[in-house]
C-alpha cells in the first residue's frame, strides 16, 4: 500500500496534492526549498475544471474571497499615452463575465497552506539531494534532514524542477523555451492606479502593472525578448541587472519601476518555457504541475493545470493505493490530452488574447466524472 509520499515544492501543486492524498487516506511529507511561504508573483487563474476541483475541496468562497477586484484595463503605448480602454476584460484575468477567478498566486499559496496544516508535514528549508528506489519504495536524502523512505516522491517543484533533474536527468531535452524573459516584483503605488490595470507590448517587450492590497502597492510583470544565456542561474541581484539592462531601452513608466525595481525584495524571474516530456514517472517517482508539464504564464492555465493535476494523481492513487506504476500511467493518460489542449494555446497568443471558444475548450478539456458538479 503505497502509504507516504513525499512532494518536493510547497507552491500551489504541492500542497493541492497534499490535500487530496489526506483526503483519501495517504501520508503527504512537503518540502520546500524555500524557508517559508514565497510572497510575490502575479495574479493567476483558476478556470474551467480547476473550479470544480476547488469547490470539491471546499474551498470555493475563500477563494471567491480572495479575487481580485479589477473594474478594466487601458493599453499604453511605448510613451505611455492610452491607446485603448476597456471595462470588459483585464489583461492578466481575461473577460470578467467568463466566471474564471483571478487571485494573486502567495494568497493562493497561504490557503493552500493553511487547509493542510493539519495532517500534513512540512519541511522547510530544504531540498531532496538524492534518491534511491528499490523494490519497496525510495531513500531520500536531503540537504539538511536526515536520510528518510517513503513510498512515492513526487516533484511539484516548478518549471526548473530540481527533483526531475536528479530523477530525469538533462532538462534540455524536457524545456521548451519560448524566447521571453519574465520578472515580476512589487513597488509601492506610486501610480495611484485604483483597480485598473496597464499594458503595454510591443514585439517581445512589455508590461503588465496592476495595483493589489487595496491599492496600496503595484505588481508589476515586464518581459523582453531573451537572448541565448538569459536563463543561467543568476543570483537575484544578477537577475535584476539583466532586467534592467534588457529593459533599459524602454520609455514610459518604465525608467521608474526598473529604478524602483532595484529595492524589490519578492523579485522573481525566469525565461519562459514549457515542459513538453513523456512519460512524467520514472519506477516510484512522477512529476506534476510546471516540472511535469508547465504550459508558461502565456496560457493562462499554469495553476488550473497544477489543481486539476493533483486531484487526479490522488484520485487514481486511491483507486489502485498497492499499485502505484498504473495509477501513474492512469494518471498521465488522463491528464495528457488536457495539459496539450493548454499548451498549444500559447501559439495563439502570439496576436492577441486567445479567442474565447478556445480557450473554454482547453480549461473545459477534462472530464472529472467524480467530482460534483459545482455550484
Ligand atoms: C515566486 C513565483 C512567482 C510566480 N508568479 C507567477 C505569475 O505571476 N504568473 C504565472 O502565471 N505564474 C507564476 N508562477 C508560476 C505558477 O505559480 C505556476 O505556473 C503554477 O501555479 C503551477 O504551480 P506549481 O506548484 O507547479 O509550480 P510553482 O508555483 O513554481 O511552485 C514550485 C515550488 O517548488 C519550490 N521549489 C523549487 N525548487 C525546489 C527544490 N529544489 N526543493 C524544494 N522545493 C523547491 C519553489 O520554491 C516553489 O514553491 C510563479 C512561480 C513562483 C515560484
Amino acid at each position: 500500500m503505497a502509504a507516504t509520499t513525499l512532494i518536493s515544492g510547497a507552491g500551489i501543486a504541492g500542497p493541492a496534492l497534499a490535500w487530496w492524498l489526506r483526503h483519501f487516506g495517504f501520508r503527504a511529507t512537503v518540502v520546500e526549498r524555500a524557508a517559508a511561504l514565497r510572497r510575490g508573483g502575479h495574479a493567476i487563474d483558476i478556470r474551467g475544471r480547476a473550479l470544480d476541483v476547488t469547490a470539491a475541496m471546499g474551498l470555493a468562497d475563500a477563494v471567491h474571497d480572495l479575487r481580485t477586484h479589477m473594474r478594466g484595463m487601458s493599453a499604453l503605448d511605448a510613451d505611455g499615452k492610452e491607446i485603448f480602454r476597456t471595462e470588459e476584460r483585464s489583461a492578466s484575468g481575461g473577460r470578467f463575465d467568463s466566471g474564471d477567478v483571478e487571485v494573486f498566486r502567495d494568497d493562493l499559496c497561504r490557503l493552500l497552506l493553511d487547509a493542510t496544516r493539519d495532517g500534513v508535514d512540512y519541511i522547510w528549508n530544504d531540498s531532496i539531494t538524492g534518491v534511491t528506489q528499490d523494490g519497496t519504495g525510495c531513500a531520500v536524502t536531503f540537504e539538511h534532514a536526515p536520510q528518510r523512505r517513503f513510498d512515492l516522491v513526487v516533484g511539484a517543484d516548478g518549471l526548473r524542477s530540481h527533483l526531475r533533474n536528479l530523477v530525469f536527468g538533462d532538462e534540455a531535452p524536457f524545456l521548451h523555451p519560448l524566447g521571453v524573459g519574465l520578472a515580476f516584483f512589487t513597488v509601492p503605488n506610486y501610480l495611484g492606479l485604483a483597480d485598473w490595470q496597464y499594458t503595454h507590448r510591443s514585439g517581445e517587450n512589455g508590461y503588465i502593472i496592476f495595483p493589489n492590497r487595496d491599492n496600496t502597492e503595484l505588481r508589476v510583470g515586464i518581459g523582453f525578448a531573451a537572448l541565448p544565456g538569459d536563463d543561467a542561474r543568476l543570483d537575484a541581484a544578477g537577475q535584476k541587472a539583466l532586467v534592467a539592462e534588457r529593459c533599459g531601452q524602454m520609455r514610459g513608466e518604465v525608467p521608474r519601476l526598473l529604478a524602483a525595481m532595484r529595492d524589490a525584495t519578492d523579485f522573481y524571474y525566469g525565461v519562459l518555457a514549457q515542459v513538453r516530456m513523456s512519460p512524467w514517472s520514472s519506477g516510484r517517482v512522477t512529476l506534476l504541475g510546471d516540472a511535469g508539464y508547465c504550459p508558461s504564464p502565456f496560457s493562462g492555465q499554469g495553476t488550473s493545470l497544477a489543481l486539476v493535476g493533483a486531484y487526479v494523481l490522488a484520485r487514481e492513487l486511491s483507486r489502485t493505493p498497492a499499485d502505484h506504476a498504473t495509477a501513474f500511467a492512469r494518471y498521465e493518460a488522463k491528464m495528457q490530452p488536457y495539459v496539450t489542449l493548454n499548451q498549444n494555446l500559447v501559439d495563439l497568443t502570439r496576436d492577441g488574447p486567445i479567442p474565447d471558444e478556445q480557450f473554454d475548450a482547453a480549461k473545459n478539456g477534462i472530464l472529472l466524472e467524480e467530482l460534483p458538479p459545482r455550484r
